[in-house]
């Protein structure tokens, strides 16, 4: 009887358990941006998401030619290539709503300060050193500044992925190029996947693949209600949007 009692009880906490993993959560795509005073990527943005109470604001970054982490989609700003460009000669360059381009840095000092997740998109660079050296300085500035916790990493790069892996296994890493399944990265060391919401329909059964191993599953850039609603009841962690409030209502 007792047994049998202990049983229903672990049973009760597993389906708990199993009943929080599977609420999808929201993930503001380059942050708020869709909202007065706001632009992609920048830190107004990360605080709007903060502002809709969102699990998550993303951002992208790139590495300038003498090393600088900024905060940027395009490998281009004003005509100039961020990779061939020093720092100095982008530092007054104004983004959309007018704030100054953000550095990774200034991203991170003010993420510190709200209850937010920081995805971070590392952009993939013209070489693998780059890239090398844009991954050390990244996970060197996040633990210095004690953030393990509060940042997670999105890459394209399978080389990124992997020096992530390497150098912050302990961290949230998720791959974004959609042509290997979980279990392919698993054995890599990455933990996570975040698909091309076409990837996700055509490979349904990655989600539970994912889950089995693991590992979360982040979707991208899903902005249409039904496809909202799909992959709510697919179960994914996180659902990446331009439309933050509207998937919150969802959920
Ligand atoms: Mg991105």
């Amino acid at each position: 009887m007792i047994m049998k009692r202990t049983l229903i009880s672990a049973l009760a906490l597993v389906a708990c358990f199993i009943g929080i993993q599977a609420q999808t959560q929201v993930i503001a795509h380059r942050g708020f941006w869709k909202t007065e005073g706001s632009a992609q990527n920048s830190i107004t943005a990360l605080e709007k998401a903060a502002e809709a109470e969102v699990y998550g604001s993303e951002f992208d970054v790139l590495m300038t030619s003498d090393g600088t982490i900024v905060v940027n989609h395009d490998h281009a700003i004003e005509g100039m290539v961020i990779a061939e460009t020093p720092y100095k000669k982008l530092k007054k360059l104004k983004i959309k709503n007018g704030e100054k381009l953000p550095t990774l840095k200034s991203y991170l000092k003010k993420g510190k300060k709200l209850d937010i997740q920081l995805i971070l998109e590392a952009k993939p660079l013209p070489t693998k050193e780059m890239e090398d050296q844009a991954i050390a300085t990244i996970v060197k500035m996040v633990k210095k500044m004690g953030l393990q916790k509060q940042v997670e990493y999105i890459a394209f790069s399978l080389n990124i992925c992997e020096q992530l892996a390497k150098l912050t296994p302990e961290s949230e890493i998720a791959y974004l190029n959609g042509n290997l399944s979980p279990a392919e990265l698993k054995k890599k060391g990455i933990n996570g996947i975040d698909y091309n919401q076409k990837v996700l329909e055509k490979h349904p059964e990655w989600v539970e693949e994912a889950h089995r191993l693991g590992m979360k599953v982040n979707v991208w850039t899903v902005n249409k209600e039904d496809m909202m609603r799909k992959f709510i009841d697919m179960k994914v962690d996180y659902i990446t949007t331009d439309y933050p409030l509207e998937t919150q209502k969802l959920l």
